[in-house]
């Protein structure tokens, strides 16, 4: 059987790299993997859980993770996750998972639980995973990795522009200075930096380069 194939997509918040991954999963005809929407589930149902104070001990989060019912579920292509056999999409951008995602991220025991669920993922299916340390710790071996930038400005002016109350460079800067999984740019990804690309010419440079490496949209 041919092993599945893992598209990495790394960087920063807001760079981009969510739409590129989106748009190349359809393409491609992958499936997609927001690795920042699972680490926001768990900081949802941290947040649920504590009495909506969030904790940033890692024991208490273990044994509240422990007992939470969690599963995977495919919304088309996309793979979320389901807690308690409850749907958190709706909360992930909330004030209080924005602020809180980067401190549950940092305890290994989160890390571990959601690095198996990938690991899984990946096994059945061609997967596009977006992330901060997809490329450099979960699938160090894949051979398809890209990381995505845009100046601090721009990022934060687009999620300004969505309306969302998010400290893009506080959570940059927890993400990048943390002990485990910092976010960095694997040294053979491809970086593609967004602040004057549109969204067109970004995808076009990622399928080339994935075109060179022998990933092609079927048909073509
Ligand atoms: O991608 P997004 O901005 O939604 O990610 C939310 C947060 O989840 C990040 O700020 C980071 O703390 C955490 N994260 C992570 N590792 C990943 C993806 C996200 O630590 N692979």
């Amino acid at each position: 059987m041919t092993p599945c194939r893992v598209i990495a997509m790394d960087g920063p918040a807001a760079s981009g790299k969510s739409t590129v991954a989106r748009l190349l999963a359809d393409r491609l005809d992958f499936a997609l993997v927001n690795s920042g929407a699972f680490y926001r589930a768990i900081a949802w149902v941290l947040l649920q859980e504590s009495g909506h104070s969030g904790t940033s001990e890692e024991d208490t989060a273990r044994k509240i993770l422990e007992s939470t019912n969690i599963e995977v579920v495919f919304e088309g292509r996309s793979a979320r996750l389901s807690l308690n056999g409850q749907n958190p999409t709706p909360h992930l951008r909330e004030p209080g998972v924005n602020a809180h995602v980067s401190v549950i991220s940092q305890f290994p025991f989160v890390r571990n639980l959601l690095g198996d669920i990938f690991h899984s993922l990946a096994a059945e299916r061609d997967c596009v995973v977006e992330g901060r340390d997809i490329g450099t710790c979960v699938f160090p071996d894949t051979p398809y990795k890209f990381y995505i930038d845009a100046s601090p400005e721009e990022r934060q002016r687009r999620r300004a522009a969505e309306g969302q109350t998010d400290r893009v460079a506080e959570r940059d800067r927890r993400d990048s200075l943390r002990a485990v999984a910092p976010l960095t740019a694997a040294p053979d990804a491809l970086r593609i930096d967004t602040t004057h690309l549109g969204i067109e010419e970004v995808l076009e440079r990622a399928l080339a380069h994935l075109a060179a490496a022998g990933v092609r949209p079927q048909g073509t």
